[in-house]
């Protein structure tokens, strides 16, 4: 079983700029500037250097203007923010998050997002699972109903709390495959039963068959004598 968790960038790790137009966002060097959610930063390294987290990858999930010095930008500032020994996938601007999924048959895959929409599009997909965060600045309409971890949290609090919602989440995942698992076998001894009782059947047939013929012979017999 491989468990993912990924985390988003803007508005997550690193702060979300009140201030900043759409152009600025476009500016060189803007994201690389961004101020870091430290608590946060410091949470997820605790994750990756516990052995008791049941999570294989831990890796950054974020959207991007497909201009290479955005992403370029957003190398930077992982590196430069304790945060550059994890990969980083990117999401074109536009595109779902959940176009990243590649085999949710056989992994859980957790996403930290701080937007509404990309939560509710990952969960769409099986064994898929979204967490929010609460920088502050979002969750104004209240329309996520699911699970959530808050910048008001302490360092600790904050690796608690996803260290139990991942370990939680990977149980879950390995009940359900037991069940299934379980459930095939038993389909399997019902269908291979099921042969056997269809084979005694067709032998007894067969027996009554002969049976059936041979009392036919002997009556015949009697009445080729008598007749
Ligand atoms: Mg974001």
């Amino acid at each position: 079983m491989k468990v993912v968790f990924l985390f988003d960038l803007d508005g997550t790790v690193a702060k979300w700029n009140c201030d900043a137009s759409v152009e600025d966002t476009f500016a060189p060097g803007y994201f690389r500037n961004r101020e870091p959610e430290t608590k946060l930063i410091k949470a997820i390294n605790k994750l990756a250097k516990d052995p008791e987290v049941l999570c294989n990858d831990i890796r950054a999930l974020t959207s991007v203007y497909p201009i290479q010095y955005c992403k370029d930008d957003k190398k930077t500032w992982l590196k430069e923010n304790e945060l550059g020994d994890f990969a980083v996938e990117f999401i074109d601007y536009g595109q779902p998050k959940s176009d990243y999924i590649i085999d949710n048959e056989n992994q859980v895959s957790i996403l930290l997002d701080d937007f509404t929409k990309n939560l509710k599009d990952w969960e769409t997909n099986d064994n898929c699972f979204g967490i929010k965060f609460l920088n502050g600045i979002n969750s104004t309409k209240g329309t996520w109903e699911g699970l959530v971890l808050s910048a008001n949290m302490d360092t600790d609090a904050m690796y608690f709390t996803l260290k139990a919602i991942i370990n939680q989440l990977a149980k879950n995942y390995n009940i359900q495959k037991q069940k299934e698992v379980a459930w095939n076998n038993k389909k399997r001894a019902a269908q291979s039963c099921s042969f056997f009782v269809c084979l005694w059947q067709f032998s007894s047939y067969l027996n009554w068959n002969k049976l059936i013929k041979k009392r036919l012979l002997v009556i015949n017999h009697r009445r080729y004598k008598n007749g």
